[in-house]
């Protein structure tokens, strides 16, 4: 290869992609070499995910896109009678069951999907590290990630809103400010919704966004400064009563208990659904409901907030309608969070 680069005169940037894809093509042999010293084979039965006797069949390949090269893997195949279903345990050991993709790749993938449009992540991919895959395969890992993300998180909201955690975090003022925005999607999103006009299509969906950050001094002229890397967001296309939910989770995972004061923040140019939650957000948080869905919604101090909160809390005891008025973000839910879609 120096010979052919020396002859030809290649410049830098040929020679330097030239050994590049060189060295990840070897290394992918390599590595294929390394898999497949296991084929996986665990005896003539091995047992299903559901403890079933699954009986092995045969060898079978499958190719599997790696940080190096695509690669072929030849694994034991079992069948599993009473599950109707194959079992290749070497594919669980390597964490390639249903997939094409190596967890290096879904990496990558995981993190030009969530930056990024899928086609300009796939460019990335091929640019940056040399590895070619559809935009396609970009969506599908990028949003099987996005999945698994959400039921985590879902399980850490539901935790916090039912005060099974507690956060330790506080902070001398907490703000909690939400968002919404039409957010322009394929079709198949919109179906059934009727668009702004009447008997129009609808061409968008409300894509809302929260953030919680908190502030603990002022700059010289007296106004108040964010606090450094203290914003984390919540974003989903989803109902107002949904992402109330979703945002008073963050809220109570960054400390809202304990802030000494929260300030909600909404903007008044959101639609009729988002001002309602910015209302009820409100209520919820600050257990007050007077306010106007201004800028600056509501600040209430935290001993002003205690006596809210305990009334919340009775509140949350009820199975049925509570009289207090705050019993969601939405004003209507009268569900524990953990019937949240
Ligand atoms: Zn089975």
């Amino acid at each position: 290869m120096t010979e052919m680069i020396l002859r030809d005169g290649w410049d830098l940037e040929s020679s330097e992609m030239l050994l590049r894809r060189e060295m990840q093509r070897v290394g992918g042999m390599v590595l294929e070499e390394l898999l497949n010293s296991d084929k996986g084979y665990r005896g003539v039965r091995t047992p299903c995910e559901k403890g079933h006797q699954a009986e092995f069949v045969e060898y079978r390949s499958k190719e599997i896109v790696t940080v190096l090269s695509p690669v072929t893997l030849d694994r034991a195949y079992y069948y599993c009678k009473q599950c109707g279903g194959g079992v290749v345990p070497r594919d669980q050991e390597l964490d390639v069951q249903d997939t094409g993709f190596s967890p290096g790749v879904r990496r990558m993938i995981g993190h030009v999907g969530g930056n990024e449009a899928f086609e300009a992540g796939r460019r990335d991919l091929e640019i940056l590290a040399g590895v070619s895959v559809s935009a396609k395969a970009v969506e599908r890992v990028s949003e099987g990630i996005g999945r698994q993300l959400e039921v985590a998180n879902r399980v850490e909201r539901e935790c916090f809103v039912s005060g099974k955690i507690v956060s330790l975090q506080s902070a001398e003022k907490l703000y909690v400010c939400l968002d919404g925005t039409g957010v322009p999607v394929v079709p198949k999103e919109t179906e059934g919704r009727q668009g702004k006009e009447k008997g129009s299509v609808a061409r968008t969906r409300e894509g809302k966004l929260g953030c919680v950050f908190t502030q603990t001094r002022l700059d010289e002229k007296g106004h108040p400064v964010r606090d450094e890397h203290s914003t984390t967001y919540v974003g989903a296309i989803e109902t107002a009563e949904q992402f109330g939910w979703r945002l008073y989770g963050e809220a109570l995972r960054r400390g809202l208990n304990r802030a000494s004061k929260v300030i909600i923040l909404g903007d008044g140019l959101m639609d009729e659904a988002d001002t309602a939650l910015v209302q009820d957000l409100a209520v919820l948080v600050l257990g007050v409901d007077d306010h106007e869905p201004a800028l600056v919604i509501g600040e209430m101090a935290l001993d002003q907030r205690q006596g809210a909160f305990a009334d919340r809390a009775e509140a949350d005891h009820h199975d049925g309608p509570v009289d207090t008025g705050v019993n969601g973000p939405s004003g209507h839910c009268t569900q524990p969070p953990g019937a949240i879609g």
